[in-house]
């Protein structure tokens, strides 16, 4: 048996951080992803030494070689995940270690070293407790964390992976995902382009990915929708994923989610959902969910509710879809009652408010 070798941080506390009343301006209005904390992890690897140096630093510009691998071959990675204020008072992250785990998923596709659980959730739990008044007091505000791992080897060989690497994580107050709040989005079916093929990255979240899908995102709101929802790359037939979340479909009282067929990226929420379902009463079941299926359910009306899920923007309502030369609306185009019980359950359980059966919540 190898025992993980435990690091210790060497901390630099920054002599610039912000005032509180800096820190409160930004937190009145965060938006997603614009303001960062006042400082960062960062993790270095060698091959052949392992994980080293592993540092809290003052947020700020990283230094690279304009040859440095990760510019030029993408061989990067990230995870996302929250930081949560409960209502009484105490600072949780949820589910880290699930975080942690799909990391490892994602640098064994990427060909990049694994990082210890234990080494990722103590990162998240440094950089929140060192930056913890930056987690928003306001109901339904968070943490957003930042996990990235980037390979460092400068040089422009295309042979081999890097053997050098940086983990670091970054984390940014924010306010609700989708500006609208809890209000249906509308979708388009992209047919012109597909996210992920098989044996491809798409159950990696590795930037790529997310690179080759701004074009598909910029097509949907040049169509007038918000968000684009991926096709299986080979048929353009079956549901894979939205944008940056997994989708339900609600028949009645059973959910059903595409199943992870490798080209989507298993989230967290989408997982979370399938667990809380029994606990709501509804059964739930993964499988290939097409797109005829998906308008003659709605036209039929045995399609009720469509939802989508992620950290960012939890539970959000799908209210009309367009593209593929169709175009319907999936129920009378308002947030129905399944998606909304669902989301509260589980921002329930994020903010305190409701009982953790599962033990997710990770008191920071
Ligand atoms: N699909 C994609 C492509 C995503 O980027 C995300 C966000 N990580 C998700 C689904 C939802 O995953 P999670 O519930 O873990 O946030």
């Amino acid at each position: 048996m190898t025992i993980a070798q435990k690091l210790s941080f060497d901390v630099q506390l920054s002599d610039h951080a912000r005032t509180a009343a800096e820190r409160e301006q930004v937190l009145t209005n965060p938006g997603f992803g614009q303001t960062f904390t006042d400082h960062m992890v960062v993790i270095d690897y060698t091959d052949g030494r392992g994980w080293h140096d592993a540092r809290l630093v003052p947020y700020g510009p990283l230094s690279l070689d304009p040859a440095t691998s990760v510019l030029h071959y993408a061989q990067e990675l990230f995870e996302g995940l929250k930081a949560y204020r409960q209502v009484n008072g105490s600072i949780v992250a949820f589910r880290p270690y699930a975080n942690a785990a799909r990391l490892n998923r994602s640098a064994a596709r990427m060909a990049m070293p694994e990082l210890p659980e234990e080494t990722f959730v103590e990162s998240l739990e440094l950089l929140v407790q060192t930056d913890r008044e930056w987690v928003p007091t306001t109901e339904g505000h968070s943490l957003y964390l930042r996990p990235f791992l980037i390979a460092t080897q400068v040089g422009l060989g295309v042979n081999y992976p890097s053997r050098t690497y940086s983990y670091i994580v970054i984390a940014s107050p924010a306010a609700s995902y989708f500006s609208g709040g809890v209000k249906p989005v509308s979708v388009w079916l992209s047919t012109e382009y597909t996210r992920a093929a098989p044996g491809g990255t798409g159950f990696a979240k590795c930037g790529g990915n997310y690179a080759a899908a701004f074009v598909a995102q910029r097509q949907a709101v040049e169509n007038g929708c918000d968000q684009v929802v991926w096709l299986d790359a080979q048929a353009h037939e079956y549901v894979e994923e939205m944008g940056g979340m997994n989708l339900f479909f609600v028949f009645g009282d059973e959910l059903v989610t595409p199943a992870l067929t490798g080209t989507l990226l298993p989230g967290i929420t989408r997982e979370s959902i399938l667990t809380l379902a029994a606990d709501l009463g509804l059964e739930a079941e993964e499988r290939l969910v097409s797109v005829e299926e998906w308008q003659a359910g709605c036209e039929s009306g045995e399609l009720t509710e469509v939802f989508a899920c992620g950290t960012a923007a939890v539970v959000t309502p799908v209210g009309s879809v367009k593209g593929a030369g169709r175009a319907w609306t999936i129920g009378d185009g308002t947030p129905g009652p399944v998606t909304m019980r669902v989301r509260e359950e589980l921002v329930g359980i994020q903010y305190g408010s409701r009982p953790d059966p599962h033990g997710w919540v990770h008191k920071i």
